[in-house]
């Protein structure tokens, strides 16, 4: 078996990433999900320790000092970060991970990690989007304002990504779809098979 995929899966808030997310990870009940700590608060129906952990903002720059953080960034006015334990422990089990974090901490991990995959779910469009945000009923107006121009901003950054992937209205079936066929071509890059080939140029 090839070594396990580090996916990032980025794109803007709202965007319906989360939903595809949790379909691809049903679709692959193996794979790992990394829980990222946040200061912000919990919206309805988020539960602590599975959506995110919720923690202040003195145990979020604690984590920091400690280099308890793998990445970590701003958004909005709150700090998100990857803890590092749980990433490490999955990836040392040689299974798949996604992280679903925005485009700064994308960059940071493709630094550490550069044979991670990452990957931009975009919104068919900008109103789409601005739709979708006001349709969560859970932001108020500064929020849905903050969040479309951010958005605007990381679209722009897409094509840094390996992947982009549009998220077709109504269509989560076919956007999981999409992530899951580019993790089984991610597992058969040559670079990730070396165990297999190497199998074969020594017994031959
Ligand atoms: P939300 O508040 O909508 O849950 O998340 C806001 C943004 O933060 C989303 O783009 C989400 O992907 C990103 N995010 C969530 N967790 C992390 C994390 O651990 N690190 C980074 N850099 N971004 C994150």
């Amino acid at each position: 078996m090839s070594k396990g995929v580090l996916i990032v899966i980025s794109g803007p808030s709202g965007g319906g990433k989360g939903t595809v997310v949790r379909r691809v990870r049903e679709m692959l009940p193996d794979i790992g999900f990394s829980v990222s700590a946040t200061t912000r608060a919990p919206r309805e129906g988020e539960t602590d320790g599975s959506d995110y952990h919720f923690i202040g903002k003195d145990r979020f720059r604690e984590m920091i000092e400690n280099g308890e953080m793998l990445e970590y960034t701003v958004y909005c006015g709150n700090y998100y970060g990857t803890p590092r334990s749980e990433v490490e422990k999955v990836i040392g089990s040689g299974r798949d991970i996604i992280l679903e974090i925005e485009v700064d901490g994308a960059s940071q991990i493709k630094k550490k990690f550069p044979d991670a995959v990452t990957l931009m779910l975009i919104p068919p469009t900008l109103s789409e989007l601005e739709k979708r945000l006001r349709g969560r009923g859970s932001e108020t107006e500064d929020t849905v304002a903050s969040r479309l121009s951010r958005a605007a901003e990381e679209i722009k950054l897409a094509d840094i990504y390996d992947y982009v992937v549009v998220n077709e209205c109504d269509d989560i079936d076919g956007s999981a779809s999409v992530i899951c066929d580019i993790l089984t071509a991610e597992h058969h890059r040559s670079s990730r098979m070396k165990n297999e080939i190497n199998n074969f140029t020594d017994n031959h």
